[in-house]
């Protein structure tokens, strides 16, 4: 098994290097998450051991309970999945960043009893289908989001998540991404990171300027259940 998971690793860590020298980027600059969900604590313990330190985890429960059985890993928590309010300090407690930063009611939520806590890395997470049910927020207000992320205590905010919506073309998608970004910076210039790019276009998001890839089954291999 960890055979097979160490080569898949490795196989996708020579992709992100390949389509980040073809970008004329330097690999180290790329922050490579592997997403773990629905799969158990020991596959996350055995990517540790292959060098992983950023892994990801969709569903609040699941994610706090591996984290306290990993504990010893000394590993960053990224969330990425939709965020209750009522869960947010909670995830807290554990995730270093949350990707999904979607509405002013969770920036307050996370930033509430927060003052002892090290400062949490936001990324406001963008909707780009024309469903506003889906997770993120319109493109539109995104710079008003990320205003107050600014203001609240507690919250680094980092940038922009984007998940290409099923169908488009992932490439114009995450160039569409980096030009939503370049504004984001003009009222938040510290806020250069692009989450963008999972397992089947992560090389398109590098290519677009993508700093933070999200990446789960082209390393996991098939998750154990739906999701
Ligand atoms: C599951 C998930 C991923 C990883 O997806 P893969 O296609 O398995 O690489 C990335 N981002 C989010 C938000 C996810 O929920």
């Amino acid at each position: 098994m960890t055979g097979r998971l160490g080569d898949r690793l490795a196989a996708v860590d020579a992709a992100i290097a390949d389509a980040a020298r073809e970008a004329g980027r330097d690999p180290a600059t790329l922050t490579r998450i592997v997403v773990t969900k629905f799969h158990p604590a020991s596959m996350i313990r055995e990517l540790a051991a292959l060098g992983v330190r950023d892994v990801g985890e969709n569903r609040h429960q699941e994610a706090q309970a591996k984290a306290a059985e990993l504990a010893d890993l000394g590993l960053a928590w990224h969330f990425v999945g939709q965020l209750q309010r009522n869960k947010a300090r909670q995830v807290r407690g554990y995730a270093s960043a949350v990707h999904s930063v979607d509405r002013d009611a969770l920036v307050d939520a996370l930033t509430v009893g927060s003052a002892e806590l090290p400062a949490l890395d936001v990324f406001i997470e963008l909707n780009l289908t024309d469903d506003p049910g889906r997770g993120g927020v319109a493109p539109a207000d995104a710079e008003r989001l990320a205003e107050r992320v600014l203001a609240a205590s507690g919250l680094q905010l980092r940038g922009v998540t984007a998940v290409a919506p099923l169908g488009a073309e992932p490439r114009r998608v995450f160039a569409g991404v980096r030009e939503i970004s370049q504004r984001l910076r003009r009222v938040a210039p510290d806020a250069a990171a692009i989450s963008a790019g999972m397992s089947a276009d992560f090389r398109e998001a590098v290519l677009e300027g993508a700093t933070h890839l999200r990446i789960g089954t082209a390393i996991t291999g098939k998750r154990p259940l739906a999701g």
